[in-house]
């Protein structure tokens, strides 16, 4: 059967699944970390339960793809690398040029290229693995899968930002969202749960990881999200501010004497939960200490009013709700957060199933059956989405 490589490469570490298409069997997973930072981690997860995993310098992602694809020979997970037919790759951001998946061609990565100024942690990364596998298999249709394509249905009422009309014509300077995949992929599984289809629905998806974003998704498509020009906007995250005054960016820079790229480092990677708890990124170190810890607690009310008050917001502009959905790594996992989260949302019908809360798992409705507004908790899965796009391109060019 066709194999399809799903691939998430960032500047610094590359994650990838191997599925059996159109069977969408997952035959192998890992990561390769810290690339070109010594030491780099590379694992593969495969067959019954097996795992490989060898620590050694990786100086680029060229070699580190290499030997990706070496040891899928090695370990007999492919027999040879014309099984892999197609590979698909996340992009950050495809600006207004993309609002759905597309075969890579020479144009499509030029302009990859050219939204590297939308996101320059990600976007130069992320044609760098294109390349590379490009390079490395020559025959397997390489797919671009973009994280704003899913929130260009936006209308122009939300993704415009109330400045001077010629900074959008000047340099799209408006709002593109991000984690598209993943809210396309919990939307689709929501509507199937409820058992109506999507575009009768109105549901709010809450990708709550390290990264995190809140979607309104009305008639089946992405009506505003939290995630701005660039992921740095919304709500608290693990290291990135969210929403900012940007008056008060200058005062601080001003007295603290940061350089644009300075603020812009402590924006996106010591700020949110590490800046206001001055202790840890990862919401379950928080979690730990909270009762004895105030900066943590404080931390975690700031996470949980953030998200509550876009919750608020999207159920006003899309004028009500059906359904919130859970995902990501906090929304998937973490039972006292959902718990905060829920309580405090009774007042339009939702009331937490502390039963259901309390599984771990698989796809779970986490709200009671009298409850007029569901929740769910759904795991993400935008490899799987990547790999399917991936399988619909080869049909269309077929
Ligand atoms: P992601 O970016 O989706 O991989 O999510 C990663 C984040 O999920 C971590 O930084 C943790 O803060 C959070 N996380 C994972 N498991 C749990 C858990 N059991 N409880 C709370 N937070 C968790």
């Amino acid at each position: 059967m066709a194999k399809t490589m799903a691939v998430n490469a960032g500047s610094s570490s590359l994650k990838f699944q191997l599925l059996e298409m159109p069977a969408e069997t997952v035959i192998a997973k890992g990561v390769i970390e810290r690339i070109g930072l010594g030491d780099s981690i590379f694992t593969i997860k495969y067959g019954d339960g097996e795992k490989y995993e060898v620590v050694e310098d990786i100086d680029n992602h060229e070699q580190g793809i290499e030997k990706l694809l070496q040891a899928l020979l090695d370990l007999e997970i492919v027999a040879n690398f014309d099984e892999i037919t197609g590979v698909g790759h996340r992009v950050v951001a495809g600006g207004e040029w993309f609002n759905h998946s597309v075969v890579v061609t020479e144009e499509v990565l030029e302009k990859i290229d050219r939204l590297a100024a939308y996101a320059p942690l990600h976007n130069p990364a992320n044609a760098m693995g294109i390349r590379v596998f490009q390079k490395l298999l020559p025959n397997a249709i390489s797919v671009a899968v973009f994280d704003t394509a899913f929130h260009q249905t936006m209308p122009n009422v939300n993704y415009l930002y109330s400045l001077p009309y010629q900074y959008y014509t000047r340099y799209g300077a408006r709002k593109y969202g991000a984690h598209g995949t993943s809210h396309r992929y919990v939307a689709n599984r929501a509507a199937d749960l409820l058992g109506k289809p999507l575009v009768d629905l109105k549901l709010i998806t809450l990708h709550l990881g390290a990264g995190a974003s809140i979607t309104a998704i009305k008639d089946g498509k992405s009506f505003d999200t939290s995630m701005g020009f660039t992921p740095l906007a919304g709500i608290t995250m693990a290291t990135r501010s969210g929403d900012v005054d940007p008056s008060l960016i200058y005062y601080i820079q001003e007295h603290e004497n940061l350089s644009n790229d300075e603020m812009l480092a402590i924006l996106n990677g010591k700020s949110g939960l590490l800046g206001v708890s001055t202790l840890s990124a990862d919401m379950r170190d928080l979690l730990d200490v909270q009762e004895t810890n105030e900066h943590a607690k404080l931390a975690i009310d700031i996470f949980v009013n953030r998200v509550v008050k876009y919750i608020g917001q999207y159920v006003a502009e899309m004028g009500g709700v059906d359904a919130l959905v859970f995902t990501a790594g906090i929304g998937e996992n973490s039972v006292p957060l959902r718990k905060m989260i829920l309580d405090k949302l009774g007042y339009f019908g939702i009331k937490l199933n502390e039963e259901n809360n309390n599984k771990r798992g698989n796809e779970i409705e986490i709200s009671t059956a009298d409850s007029t507004v569901k929740a769910f908790m759904i795991p993400t899965n935008e490899e799987l989405m990547i790999a399917r796009d991936v399988e619909a391109a080869k049909n269309e060019n077929n």
